[in-house]
């Protein structure tokens, strides 16, 4: 297993679920972590817990990954410390609505692709050429979905991000063929996070009942 002492991991979406747990794990393994969100509070409090269980170091940063300008700006302005970045986890996303494609609420669409595909290409852009510059053997983590591979009802625009997702990494593997750089899309299935109350917007009734049983 590849020694993650003092490498440098960037996460976003780590303020909640997965990119929170993705923090711990590479915290416990004694990386250094770049951690981003829009909750700064939320986010502070995940590194100050992690700082203080861990031999971590991490910094953290407001981001919204939808903000083109804000994205390139933060790589681009890092500490030279932070500059080096070793692994990528693109985990910022989200569902937003579960309805008929027919019946959809375009807001809930313009998110879903802003942030789970345009976001992650975003950050994917600038900091990959960073990796290949310095020839190191870096690592992009995507977090895709199951629902990257079969639709389910109601889900079609989120699946359909999901998809991208998967179909990017695929060509973005093939792009890094000739470098020590690789590509993994994790495909997660039903996990117990906040995703169904930011799904139904709020709606912590609605959001237990998906994992009942
Ligand atoms: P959570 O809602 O618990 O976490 C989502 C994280 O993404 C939060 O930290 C949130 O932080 C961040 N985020 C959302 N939008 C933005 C944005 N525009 N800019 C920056 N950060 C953002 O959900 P999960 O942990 O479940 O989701 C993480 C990933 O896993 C998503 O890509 C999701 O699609 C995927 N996934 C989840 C599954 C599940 O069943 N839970 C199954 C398969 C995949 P903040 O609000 O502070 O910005």
């Amino acid at each position: 297993m590849t020694d993650l002492k003092n490498m440098i991991v960037f996460i976003s979406g780590a303020s909640s679920g997965i990119g929170k747990a993705c923090a711990e794990a590479f915290a416990k393994q004694g990386a250094n972590l770049i951690l981003c969100a829009r909750n700064i509070n939320k986010l502070n409090l995940v590194a100050e817990t992690l700082q203080n269980e861990y031999e971590t170091d991490i910094t953290t940063y407001q981001l919204d990954v939808r903000k083109r300008k804000e994205v390139k700006e933060l790589i681009a302005k890092l500490p030279p410390k932070w500059k080096n970045i070793d692994i990528l986890v693109n985990n910022a996303g989200l569902a937003a609505g579960l309805e008929k494609v027919q019946d959809g609420d375009i807001d809930d669409w313009e998110q879903m692709i802003d942030t789970n595909i345009k976001g992650l290409l975003y950050l994917t852009r600038q900091i990959v050429p960073t990796m290949i510059e310095r020839k190191v053997a870096g690592h992009i983590i995507n977090i895709g979905s199951i629902a990257g591979n079969y639709a389910y009802p109601n889900g079609g625009v989120y699946c359909g991000t999901k998809a991208a997702v998967r179909l990017i990494s695929d060509g973005l593997r093939m792009d890094l063929v000739d470098t020590p750089i690789r590509v993994t899309n994790i495909q997660p299935g039903l996990v117990e996070t906040n995703f169904s109350v930011v799904r139904f917007h709020g709606d912590e009734a609605k959001a237990k009942d998906v994992y009942k049983g």
